[in-house]
């Protein structure tokens, strides 16, 4: 997409130990394509609304028969939310949590077969493609969206363009250390975007978001975030329904979710938690459905 620079977005969450306070997340967007990246952020300094950063330039071209969006659409139609589904209950075994690297993959990749279970019926209730994202726990991710982010910017991310889920694994373990419920809260949330981004949901936020003005951009961005917070929800509640989970661990991977910091980007802490729990209390997709609440709900 030529002219067309990246944005951040500014978020933050964190888990409920209060040494992980405040840590944003951010979504970049890329006007026109699906070239759309999700970060999960570490707050260093003050960030303002979105901004323009030095990237690369993106081709166009990018439309693809995984998406159903190819303009700005009232999402909250979209077929995900309308008239809901409710998330399986995922039989999956998670295993403990290591912090080598291959026992942290073998952690994600055990996430990823239990988020495949709960949301493959999901998708395919509604017709959508069914394509398990891809994960890179690489220390120095290199995402075909263009534009790597540094440590102090990025936890976590998710590309659209290359449907990876990126965990790199130095920095997930500086700053989730061995809480299983925090990573896998994380691998959620961005399972969530994966969702979004399969369901058309990511790209048509993108193409509005970028068509906004600011404070309207802030707010799409907001309703982005918060809605991957609750599809996360839902997986977790859905793995606890399958015995994958106990309840003392999606209770904590829940909390991970609010304790925070307030963000205009991704909203403020009580609405982070709020949408996570929306998603953990169980219920429909439709309970996700950010993009009909009413603004204060996305502050
Ligand atoms: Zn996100």
């Amino acid at each position: 997409m030529i002219g067309n620079e990246p944005r951040y977005d500014y978020a933050s969450m964190g888990s409920s130990r209060s040494a992980r306070r405040g840590w944003p997340v951010v979504i970049l967007g890329v006007l026109g394509t699906f070239l759309m990246v999700v970060f999960w952020m570490a707050a260093i300094r003050d960030f303002g609304g979105p901004r323009p950063i030095a990237g690369t330039a993106y081709a166009v071209g990018e439309q693809s028969e995984l998406s159903d969006a190819d303009t700005p659409v009232d999402i909250s139609k979209n077929s995900l939310l309308v008239p809901g589904r409710e998330v399986a209950a995922a039989q999956c075994a998670m295993l403990p949590l290591g912090t080598t690297a291959a026992q942290l993959e073998a952690f994600y990749r055990e996430g990823l077969v239990c988020l495949d279970r709960a949301w493959t019926p999901v998708l395919r209730a509604i017709g959508k493609p069914v394509v398990s994202p891809k994960l890179s726990i690489a220390d120095v991710p290199k995402a075909r969206c263009g534009v790597t982010p540094t440590e102090d910017e990025a936890l976590a991310f998710y590309c659209n363009r290359d449907r990876t889920i990126y965990m790199p694994r130095e920095r997930l373990m500086r700053s989730a250390g061995d809480s299983a419920p925090y990573h896998l809260a994380v691998l959620a949330h961005e399972y969530g975007h994966h969702v979004q981004a399969l369901t058309g949901i990511l790209s048509a936020s993108a193409l509005r978001e970028d068509a906004a003005e600011e404070s309207e951009a802030l707010e799409i961005s907001r309703r982005t975030e918060l809605q991957a917070n609750c599809l996360g929800g839902l997986f977790l509640d859905a793995a606890k329904r399958g015995g994958a989970l106990s309840a003392d661990f999606v209770d904590e991977a829940a909390d991970s979710f609010g304790d925070t910091l307030s963000s205009e980007t991704h909203g403020s802490r009580r609405n982070q938690l709020a949408w996570a729990k929306r998603g953990t209390g169980g219920g429909t997709t439709a309970s996700c459905d950010t993009w009909s609440a009413q603004s204060v709900d996305v502050e």
